[in-house]
């Protein structure tokens, strides 16, 4: 990859430097062709023929200050255009670095479920007095890994498709009712305050990222814990909080966990929480196509708080 963008630098560098040298020739040229007929208007009106070396110094001079200034200018295009190529091809190599990034990530987490299902059949089938009981249970099993890798691929789709859905299908929405709609659909106990506010957004990513949040408050929280989210508007900006009594975040990990693919060592490690780690990631993403921003305020042990806050 790293040759790839080599290559197409250097390529860059070259069109950027024909196309200033090509401006920089044909006014040479044009200089060189001015001033040689005004020597020669001269010569004519002032019927003064200065001796033909003086005229070929003069004519010299000019080629030898030309042929300097434009090498100058082509020293000085190469490296600006070195330097300019560089600057516009960093954002596509890091755009690309990333994507490989996440590829490699997803293949990751892909392949664990695809390993349970592939390990347990094979162990299943090799069971020569295999009954419906067992197989029942396999099947079971290889059911609650399928429906991870669902959810997981599902997760991949919107954060891919995100960009292209946001655009479409924009209208002004009551964000009260769609936050009652999606607390209801969740069928979770909250405590909610909202006021009515109207916002200009695609439905269904509003709906995703009050899932999003909900979800986390619920899962690392525990059980009948209280949940309050407060929807309002405030000097031109819609604010949704939500806050949860749960577990809390380590204030060296919030940094990172709008990272895809990442998940705080607690919800790894203790009673083993499911998730994948891409859930703030879309909401980040969400949160952003509105121009928006999240803040997180936590303590370990006593709970979280995620502030989104949308300009309207
Ligand atoms: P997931 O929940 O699938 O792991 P997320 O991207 O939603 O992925 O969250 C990333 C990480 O942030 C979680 O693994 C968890 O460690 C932490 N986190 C998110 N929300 C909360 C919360 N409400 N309370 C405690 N930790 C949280």
């Amino acid at each position: 990859m790293k040759n790839i963008f080599g290559r197409a630098r250097i390529k860059l560098t070259l069109i950027y430097l024909a196309i200033i040298m090509a401006i920089s020739l044909f006014f040479s040229f044009n200089i060189y062709g001015v001033i040689n007929n005004e020597i020669k208007r001269r010569d004519r009106i002032l019927r003064l023929a200065p001796p033909r070396e003086f005229v070929d110094q003069i004519r010299f001079r000019i080629i030898d200050q030309l042929i300097f200034t434009n090498l100058g200018i082509l020293l000085i295009s190469g490296i600006s255009g070195y330097w300019l190529a560089g600057l516009t091809l960093q954002p596509i190599e890091e755009a690309i670095e990333e994507q490989k990034r996440f590829i490699s990530d997803a293949s990751h987490e892909l392949r664990t479920p695809l390993t349970v299902i592939k390990t347990e059949t094979e162990v299943t089938l090799r069971d020569k007095k295999l009954d419906l009981k067992n197989a029942k249970k396999q099947l079971i099993s290889n059911l609650e890994e399928t429906d991870k890798l669902k959810k997981l691929t599902d997760y991949i789709l919107t954060l891919n498709r995100l960009e292209n859905d946001l655009e479409k299908e924009k209208k002004m929405i009551d964000l009260d009712k769609t936050t009652k709609e999606v607390i209801d659909q969740m069928k979770i106990k909250v405590d909610l305050k909202t006021e009515p506010v109207k916002i200009m957004a695609n439905k269904i990513s509003i709906e995703k990222l009050l899932t999003i949040f909900l979800d986390n408050a619920i899962k690392y929280s525990p059980k009948n814990a209280k949940i309050a989210v407060k929807i309002g508007q405030e000097n031109g900006r819609v604010i949704m909080e939500i806050k949860d009594n749960g577990m809390g975040i380590k204030k060296s990990d919030i940094p990172y966990i709008f990272n895809r693919f990442y998940r705080a060592d607690t919800s790894r490690s203790k009673n083993k929480i499911e998730g994948y780690g891409l859930g703030l990631a879309i909401a980040k993403s969400i949160v952003e196509a509105y121009k928006g921003k999240i803040e997180v305020e936590s303590e370990i042990g006593k709970g979280s708080v995620f502030r989104v806050i949308i300009p309207c």
